[in-house]
């Protein structure tokens, strides 16, 4: 049988992998960790409401039905283009027939001074166990000596104003105000700031003025100070510093400001667009190599209007779906189609019963509305009944006694093979 090679099980490669389950083709699906990782509620677990497990499933698991369907844990160093072969960092190469690169993003810090030392990154299920426990650490720290607070030690920045510096702001103003004023009781919890800087002069680039301007008035009325056209300049370890020369002192700043395609796609030798994705045909297959696949947010795929799509959760999971099809026609000696993305909408959560949402068709939610209809698709979309079970019962635990379970503070343990990414 053909051989599928599969790089990456986020969105884009698990649903690829899905797709050929059961198909004529053999297919390895390979990431470096051994897990799926949810990253749309990747917040909420660096803001102590979800536990880690709930946002990440096994990978093997998924595939327990699926007997064409392997998966492998290596890191992936390149590829091998002439004789069709995936090079990993602990085994032997993997030959294909066909390939789905499909290696997601990471995060850009542009090249700011200090942010790369400094600046807490928001992408990986690491980084937001290592959010949580700074910021836990944080609250201890003032507890025993409360003059630190001075010092910026509970200012806590966000950097970028997007779908993810909002969620992290509305989440940090209620974890403090509902959960950990009452954990702290010796702590003034009323001077822990939550500071939202961003370049542009509104929040929510990619949504309609009129929800921009209900997501910043409503994370204004909760406590967050949003500092729009404010252009960082450094990141140092005890403050940030903006370009007109002002500082802020601070010993926590959250990098939400932007992502760049996975580092992979420097060392395969292909052509690259805005933000280092891959170039691709239409139909997602590189150009001049019609057996390998580029998707989710590693591909530069476009629009029939020549648009860039958007760096998103649907966008993966149907280009993997589309890439996946592709090769099953291909098996079959029948010709490829283009991919169109079938637009699903955008939606942010500002915090408890409130969010915006734009829907197919022109359909604009705000607030409650909006807040029901962001629970329920993240809750469709999450893989796992097991998971969805446990972030329903997280959630309505949450939400009914204004508490957070998982704020176990945990020292990180040190690097290896079993810790990465
Ligand atoms: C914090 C955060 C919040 C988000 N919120 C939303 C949201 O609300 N709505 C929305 O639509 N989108 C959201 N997104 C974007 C969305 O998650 C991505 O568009 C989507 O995950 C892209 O899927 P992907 O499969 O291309 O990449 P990913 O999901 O990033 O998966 C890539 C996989 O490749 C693996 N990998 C990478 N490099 C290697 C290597 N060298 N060797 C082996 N394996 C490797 C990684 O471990 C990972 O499992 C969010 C993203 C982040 C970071």
């Amino acid at each position: 049988m053909p051989r599928v090679v599969i790089v990456g099980c986020g969105f884009a490669g698990l649903n690829a992998a899905r797709e050929l389950a059961g198909a004529a083709v053999d297919v390895t699906l390979v990431d470096r960790n051994n897990f799926h990782t949810f990253q749309p509620l990747l917040y909420q677990v660096a803001t102590a409401g979800l536990n880690p497990a709930d946002v990440a499933h096994a990978a093997r698991g998924i595939f327990h039905d699926a007997p064409n369907v392997v998966f492998r844990r290596a890191e992936v160093r390149g590829v091998d283009w002439d004789a069709r072969a995936l090079l990993l960092d602990s085994s032997s190469p993997l030959v294909f027939d066909y390939l789905v690169l499909a290696a997601g993003a990471t995060t850009t810090f542009f090249g700011i001074p200090g942010a790369d030392q400094c600046a807490l990154p928001l992408y990986t299920l690491r980084d937001a166990v290592r959010l949580r426990n700074h910021v836990l650490a944080q609250f201890e720290r003032a507890d025993l000596v409360p003059e630190i607070i001075e010092d910026g030690a509970l200012t806590f920045v966000i950097v970028g104003a997007g779908p993810t510096g909002v969620e992290v702001a509305g989440a940090l103003v209620e974890l403090f105000e509902m959960v950990l004023a009452k954990d702290f009781r010796e702590v003034d919890v009323r001077r822990a700031r939550v500071v939202l800087v961003e370049m542009a002069d509104h929040v929510l680039g990619t949504f309609s003025p009129k929800s921009r301007d209900h997501a910043r008035r409503t994370l204004e009325s909760r406590g967050v100070e949003v500092r729009l056209g404010s252009v960082v300049k450094a990141v140092e370890p005890n403050r940030l510093v903006l370009d007109t020369g002002e500082h802020i002192p601070t010993q926590t700043v959250i990098w939400a400001a932007g992502v760049r395609a996975n580092p992979l796609a420097d060392l395969l030798g292909l052509a690259q667009e805005r933000g280092g994705r891959i170039t691709v045909e239409p139909g997602l297959s590189l150009p001049g190599r019609t057996f390998a696949f580029v998707v989710g947010d590693l591909a530069a795929a476009r629009s029939p209007k020549g648009e860039l799509y958007p760096q998103l959760a649907p966008v993966a999971i149907q280009s993997g779906r589309h890439a996946a099809r592709q090769i099953r026609r291909l098996v079959e000696g029948r010709p490829t189609t283009p991919f169109r993305y079938k637009d699903k909408g955008i939606m942010a959560t500002i915090g408890r019963r409130s969010a915006v949402a734009e829907l197919p068709l022109g359909v604009k939610l705000s607030g409650t509305p909006a807040w029901m209809a962001w629970l329920g698709l993240h809750l469709v979309y999450l893989i796992g009944f097991r998971n969805r079970l446990s972030v329903l019962v997280n959630w309505a635990w949450n939400y009914l006694t204004y508490d957070r379970g998982p704020r176990v503070l945990f020292d990180e343990p040190p690097d290896s093979p079993g810790a990465r990414g």
